[in-house]
């Protein structure tokens, strides 16, 4: 078993929409480092105009973006399912790879420079339960790019749980938990079965649910627009620079009086020279702020209901419920959750905006033989679409069926349909369709030199096998022509 090793750490990055964080993990438990300014997270934000050398990163071009949003990305993790889009900057042109691995950089940067001669052994990185395997092989591919040994990647609910330790618990060896994950631009909920074993333990998950427009974002803008209101501003003969800089300066207003509303009762807003002349001085009332979003507790408790209904439970079943997301601080949450399934059953006591890069060292350690647990970690989730082979008559042989618990493996045995074959193409489809022609091709591979035989008399053997990281390899043996061909395929 290795060590905890300052200068060679094994870290976890959290790559959020809105913001990211880095942890190292310790014997004593995750570390999250800080930047400069003392801040634990820092805004997922790249911007690059002409009279930069270098793409700003970080808190820093969030202010710039809300000034000059035509020359920043907010949010490129919504774009890491075609790494072919091009984001324009400035005179540059960026893809969604580039824009995360300069985020990745920049986090990661920040830890280097708190130690002389860091040379972490590796990192995992977060990524959300529903990303497919193309998003999930970007955003390792994104960490490659910043130059980090990728060890792994985990789903940001699972790292959630590692973080609150559900692995060490003596007592746990069953229970129903729920991952409420409220952050800046969305609502993610994840209801899964844990299960400890002597030789492993196992995170299933039984139902998904969210909203990829609904988070912390969100709430400042409904704020913003109260506090605009409540200060009477005249906007009327404002020019437009004028405007959006006003816009630009409520907003951030808005997020520090929403986040000191979740410890105070009211808060002061002071604003000198919001407009030329003009200025915001009001006060705000944690319940006026709680009755602007209410719409969104709505929806919240619904897709609640939802989820829990999708995974054939009922709400009492629910053994805990874990807190993740810097916006699940807002109080009102804790009453939504205990109305849902019961009191006494929340956590939250690890900073939420955290403990997904915590619990993501935590893995990193596990990976790389620092913890030892003499365990398996297996995370089981499901595909959403059928996989399987083309066959001459225009049908698809299903080798993976839709809704199949992942990781999985299946093997068929296939045979030629022509005398003294020579080369074979095996089409691979995706979809619900007996018949190739309502399908998706997803890949094909090309299996030359096989020995001559009459039709039906040489045997193909096919196996498809998806991994935790939700890839998919496809391996074509044909034994007596000594072929072992194994492809990774890209699901969309
Ligand atoms: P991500 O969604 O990118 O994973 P986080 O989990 O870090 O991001 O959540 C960021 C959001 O949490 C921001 O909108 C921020 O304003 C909000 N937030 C942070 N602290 C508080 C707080 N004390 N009260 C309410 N919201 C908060
Ligand atoms: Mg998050």
């Amino acid at each position: 078993m290795k060590v905890d090793n300052e200068k060679k750490p094994v870290l976890g990055i959290d790559l959020g929409t809105t913001y990211s964080a880095i942890s190292r993990w310790t014997e004593k438990g995750p570390k999250v480092y800080q930047n400069p300014r003392r801040e634990y997270s820092w805004a997922s934000v790249v911007y690059f105009d002409d009279r930069q050398e270098k793409p700003l990163v970080g808190n820093l071009a969030l202010k710039r973006a809300i000034i000059d949003p035509e020359n920043a990305v907010i949010g490129v993790k919504r774009m890491m399912d075609d790494a072919n889009q091009t984001i324009r900057l400035g005179n540059k042109e960026f893809s969604p790879i580039e824009i995360s691995s300069l985020i990745l950089r920049d986090v990661y940067e920040y830890a280097e420079k708190t130690t002389p001669g860091f040379d972490p052994a590796g990192v995992v990185v977060t990524v959300p339960y529903y990303f497919t395997a193309v998003q999930n092989s970007n955003t390792a591919d994104a960490a490659k790019m910043a130059g980090l040994n990728v060890l792994g990647i985990i789903q940001e609910p699972v790292a959630a749980a590692l973080a609150y330790g559900v692995h060490e618990e003596e007592n746990l060896s069953d229970e129903i938990i729920m991952v409420f994950d409220l952050g800046g631009g969305t609502f993610d909920l994840t209801i899964f079965r844990f299960t400890n074993n002597q030789d492993k333990i196992t995170f299933e998950v039984l139902a998904t649910g969210g909203d990829d427009r609904l988070g912390g974002l969100d709430f400042d803008k409904k704020l913003s627009e109260l506090i605009e209101k409540k200060a009477n501003l005249n906007l009327d003969g404002q020019s437009e620079v004028d405007l959006l800089k006003a816009k630009s300066a409520l907003m951030e207003a808005a997020k520090e009086a929403k986040e000191i509303l979740s410890f105070e009762d009211s808060t002061e807003v002071i604003k000198p020279n919001i407009l030329p002349g003009q200025h915001i001085e009001i006060e705000i009332e944690r319940e006026e702020f709680e009755a602007c979003i209410d719409h969104y507790f709505v929806k919240m408790d619904t897709i609640m209901d939802n989820v829990i209904e999708k995974a054939c439970l009922s709400r009492s079943d629910i053994n805990r419920v874990i807190k993740v997301g810097g916006s699940s601080r807002i109080p009102k949450i804790d009453e939504l959750l205990s109305q849902k399934v019961g009191g006494n059953k929340t956590f939250g006591n690890i900073d939420p905006d955290l403990c997904v890069a915590q619990g993501a060292s935590i893995y990193a350690a596990f990976l790389d033989e620092r913890i030892d647990w003499a365990k398996e970690i297996e995370i089981k989730t499901a595909t959403a679409h059928a996989l399987g082979v083309g066959l001459a008559d225009g049908r698809v042989s299903v080798l993976i069926p839709a809704n199949r618990q992942t990781p999985c493996k299946e093997t068929r045995t296939f045979t030629t349909d022509t005398d003294n074959c020579e080369e074979l193409d095996i089409d691979l489809y995706q979809g619900a369709s007996k018949f190739i022609k309502n399908n998706k091709k997803i890949g094909t591979i090309h299996v030359p030199g096989l020995v001559k035989r009459p039709a039906g008399e040489l045997d193909i053997k096919i196996t498809f096998q998806i991994s935790q990281q939700q890839s998919v390899s496809v391996t074509v043996i044909q034994e007596e022509s000594h072929i072992r061909k194994v492809e990774t395929v890209k699901l969309t």
